[in-house]
């Protein structure tokens, strides 16, 4: 019997290729790109074939078989082994720990009952076909010359569509789809959404502007029977269009065209934690790999972006204007809560307008992006404070659930009768939480529909989207929410937005604290006013002189975006400096410094600066110690040259710290 070596990619940490027995004859290989299980570790593993050989380098007794190909799914394209090679080697992962976890858990079992089952499914699949779209309203100028610009372009153009709030992002979107749709049979567009709760409103549009054309969605709440489905379908090119959240990035899409990404600022599109990928910046690499345009669209693009276009790397494209007749953004005034004492965390401007909206029956929006009833609580008498036992942080009181959690390690406990220091009984919750003020609203409308959308009040499968509803069908008079309200959602009711509490953020250590408190601002206050009424937004500070409200206040990204820019620049940070970060985590802070401390000495490398090992801002989670190591330079090859050799250096020493690494971190 002749034999064929198959090279096997696995989900493993370390080296992650191997080499495989297979028997058979010259013509009849397996195909790169197939999925093989294989025998590992006494386990039986599904891998990705990545090369077929006649030689092995590995010894006859050490080889083992492969024990079956998965030939009824088509290969995965070379283009998207690239895809995942890139990024293996730019995140510093192995291969096989990119290409795999991506595939639905059906394609990866040793029994193929479901998979088979699927792809029965798909081919009986019956759908028109028909990118005809329907409905497609009248764009003004502004969109017209978008979506025009972004359903034309040729080869690898990344385009940045910079339009405000409401300004009908979403239309140009469709119309730019229905034209590459319309120009190619065969073409498929990737759309990517930076949150899950997006994804109904966006699929409901794309089904209604082309129901002729098969729609796959792929995000993490989907049962594994709908995601392997879904994912085949984009795989045998039958989805023209893949709506998702970031893991959706890594699908396998044989005929894409074009890529979208909608709200590109938004950190979501960061993965924290495994494999920490920027699923942006991976669709930027996919579309140049295509040479295929890609659109970033967003009212606050992340500065990395704004740099690419201000320097004519991306075209940009401008929305200045709302879309809808007579709508125009909202007036937003800060109220200076050195003069206007809040009660209940409202002042008396923020009340009076509430009360005005719902003697008019409009909707209204308080944000805060602090889920529970109170930070902490705590003891008057002796001065005990909640702290968690396990991390540097805060058991944050949650008293609707009657329960202190820590929000970090998720350790809960009974809310305690007494101090457990004194036994002083008259504990006393500190600051404030989206459950308090929706307490505190209660108790001041008691007549108005008041819902609380957040983390906590959206556990459960189905409730946040039923949530949603239910404000779109004009059932809430207001809204508290934290950043999960803030994105996205065309509210058409909404005619006020309240700021409670933004100020922590203007004094963080971390350098991108107000790109990011800006943005956030601007989209939540973007969500007033969309349907025409007339519409404010409230801010409540106590830095009402700050320049970032000033910004806020003008709507004014441009300036704001190049001032910070131009501290960067100065300031030898992102995007003028390429980052990656070490962290590691022990027992002890020392273990862990000591383990960094080492990995700082280990390599010198030409234009590369390593820096002091520091313990992370919130040091302790969960009973681990954790510091970090920070590596700059101002060249991305140089970056990239140092880290390969400094991971393997790295993996040599065998340290029993855990230890990672991110390349391109956002929190430092
Ligand atoms: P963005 O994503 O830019 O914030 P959306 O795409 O959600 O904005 O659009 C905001 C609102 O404007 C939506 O209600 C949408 O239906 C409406 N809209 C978009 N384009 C037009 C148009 N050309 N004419 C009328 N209404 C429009
Ligand atoms: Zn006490
Ligand atoms: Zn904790």
């Amino acid at each position: 019997m002749a034999h064929c070596f198959l090279e096997v990619a696995l989900d493993t940490p370390l080296n992650s290729c191997f080499d495989y027995r297979w028997p058979c004859q010259p013509g009849e290989e397996p195909l790169v790109g197939q999925l093989v299980l294989v025998p590992f570790a006494r386990r039986e593993v599904m891998g990705l074939i990545v090369a077929v050989k006649q030689d092995t380098d590995v010894p006859v007794d050490k080889l083992k078989d492969a024990i079956a190909v998965r030939s009824q799914l088509s290969p995965l394209p070379a283009r998207w082994i690239a895809l995942a090679q890139f990024a293996a080697d730019y995140y510093q992962r192995p291969l096989g720990e990119v290409a795999l976890p991506g595939l639905p858990k059906n394609l990866r079992a040793p029994r193929t009952v479901a998979l088979d089952r699927a792809l029965k499914k798909l081919a009986k699949d019956t759908s028109p076909h028909d990118a005809t779209p329907s409905g497609m309203p009248a764009l003004n100028p502004a969109q017209q010359l978008a979506a025009d610009s972004i359903g034309g372009a040729q080869g690898f153009t990344p385009i940045l569509l910079y339009g405000v709030t409401g300004s009908g992002k979403t239309e140009v979107y469709l119309q730019a789809c229905a034209q590459v749709l319309a120009r190619d049979a065969a073409a498929q567009i990737l759309i990517l959404v930076p949150e899950i709760n997006l994804t109904p409103q966006l699929e409901g549009n794309i089904r209604a502007r082309f129901p002729g054309v098969m729609l796959a969605t792929l995000h993490s709440s989907l049962s594994e029977g709908e995601r392997s489905l879904h994912w085949l379908a984009a795989h045998q090119g039958q989805a023209r269009i893949v709506l998702g959240t970031r893991l959706a990035i890594l699908s396998s899409l044989p005929h894409l065209k074009l890529i979208v990404i909608d709200e590109e600022h938004d950190p979501s599109y960061k993965q924290q934690e495994g494999l920490r990928y920027s699923a942006r910046d991976l669709a930027v690499w996919r579309a140049h790999q295509l040479a295929i345009p890609i659109v970033l669209g967003s009212a606050t693009p992340s500065l990395e972006s704004w740099h690419h276009a201000s320097s004519g790397r991306y075209r940009k494209l401008e929305l200045r204007e709302r879309a809808v007749r007579d709508a125009v953004l909202p007036t937003v005034k800060l109220v200076d809560l050195e003069r206007d004492r809040p009660k209940d965390g409202l002042s008396s401007a923020l009340l009076a307008a509430l009360r005005q909206r719902l003697e008019r029956g409009e909707q209204s929006l308080l944000f805060l992006n602090r889920r529970g009833y109170a930070p902490v609580i705590c003891c008057d008498a002796c001065g005990w404070i909640s702290n968690c036992t396990r991390c540097t942080s805060f058991m944050v009181l949650h008293k609707p659930e009657h329960r202190l959690r820590c929000h970090h390690c998720s350790l809960e406990l009974r809310i305690p009768r007494s101090c457990p220091t004194c036994g002083n009984v008259d504990l006393q919750p500190l600051g404030r939480g989206t459950q308090r003020v929706e307490e505190g609203l209660q108790a001041m409308f008691p007549e108005a529909r008041i819902l609380r959308i957040d983390a906590d009040s959206t556990r459960l499968k189905g409730s946040a989207q039923a949530a949603f509803d239910s404000v779109h069908r004009g059932e809430v008079d207001i809204l508290v929410g934290t950043q999960m309200v803030a994105k996205g959602h065309d509210f058409k009711k909404l005619t006020l937005v309240g700021i409670l509490n933004p100020d922590t953020a203007l004094f963080s250590q971390d350098y991108r604290a107000s790109e990011r408190l800006f943005a956030q601002l601007m989209q939540v206050a973007g969500r007033a006013g969309r349907a025409g009424a007339a519409s404010e937004v409230l801010v409540q500070t106590r830095y009402a002189s700050h320049p970032l409200y000033g910004a806020v206040v003008r709507h004014d990204y441009d300036r704001f975006a190049g001032s910070l820019l131009d501290e960067r620049r100065q300031a030898g940070l992102p995007p003028f400096m390429y980052q990656a970060l070490l962290r590691a985590e022990a027992p002890e802070l020392a273990t862990a410094i000591a383990f960094l401390e080492g990995a700082r000495d280990c390599l010198l490398w030409d234009g590369i600066m390593i820096n002091d090992p520091i313990p992370m801002t919130m040091t302790r989670v969960h009973n681990t110690d954790r510091a970090q190591l920070l590596v700059e330079s101002s060249s991305r090859p140089a970056l990239q040259a140092f880290l390969r050799e400094w991971v393997d250096t790295l993996r040599a020493m065998k340290s029993r710290v855990r230890w990672s690494l991110e390349v391109d971190p956002l929190d430092i």
